[in-house]
């Protein structure tokens, strides 16, 4: 039900994601989870219950990096669980999703990912397919391969993927759930709303419906749905969260 991604320089996407989900906890949740991008693979780490219980779960100093991807979630598809937690990777873990909404289709995705591809699903989750799409159409450009994916998705969703061969770079979706850009100094932000980044950048960019954004630590590119550039007007915010 939250959304929190972070690119920048320092290692420290685990104390800016942990901090936004928390700000974001009013839009209530079941379970928690974040994902790194660390020496050329996708760590995750994910627990039912309150924030507190990831923390736990992911206090060592050594789990950090600058680039990273956390949730907050709401089940719908799947009962609240360590296994269903997002995020979601596919079957070999170079593509990782964070989602929230609904994949209407994501039965007949299902059952077309198991016939044509084998693929074996970990969760009993709507989310996990929209990982497993990506990954079979992932050949070194995440933004492509997030394209041709959501082409097949029916549903509300806004979704952040980051991939393990591409570590500098987050892409994301909105399409009926909300979602926001954050404009740092050599660092950018995503959520799903506002107050989650309050704490480290009051310069956002709103995303409009059916946009996809493609974010690293220097620049914000969105896209409107026919993928052409779009120019936004920063907007920026004067009161506190
Ligand atoms: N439908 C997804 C699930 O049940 C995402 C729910 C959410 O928005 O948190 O896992």
């Amino acid at each position: 039900c939250g959304i929190v991604g972070y690119v920048g320089t320092e290692n420290n996407a685990k104390e800016v994601i942990i901090e936004g989900l928390k700000r974001l906890e009013y839009r209530g949740y079941d379970s928690a989870g974040i994902a790194l991008c660390r020496d050329g693979k996708v760590e995750t780490r994910k627990h039912v219950g309150e924030i507190a219980n990831l923390e736990k779960i992911i206090g060592d100093p050594d789990y950090d990096s600058s680039v990273g991807i956390g949730h907050t979630r709401w089940a719908t598809h799947g009962a609240p669980s360590d296994v269903n937690a997002h995020p979601h990777s596919n079957s070999d873990n170079t593509i990782t999703v964070v989602h929230n909404g609904i994949i209407e289709n994501f039965v007949e995705l299902r059952e077309w990912l198991i016939d044509e591809y084998g693929v074996k699903f970990k969760s009993d989750t709507d989310t996990e397919v929209i990982a497993h799409l990506i990954g079979i159409y992932y050949d070194g450009d995440l933004h492509q391969a997030v394209n041709r994916a959501v082409e097949q998705m029916r549903g509300a969703y806004a979704i952040g993927v980051i991939a393990a061969a591409e570590p500098d770079k987050i892409v994301a979706v909105r399409k009926d759930a909300p979602m926001v850009a954050g404009i740092g100094e050599g660092c950018n932000f995503i959520a799903s709303d506002i107050p989650a980044l309050l704490k480290y950048v009051r310069k956002i960019y709103l995303i409009e419906n059916n946009e996809t954004i493609v974010l690293t630590k220097d620049e914000i590119k969105i896209y409107d749905e026919n993928q052409k550039v779009v120019k936004r007007d920063v907007f920026h915010v004067t009161w506190d969260a």
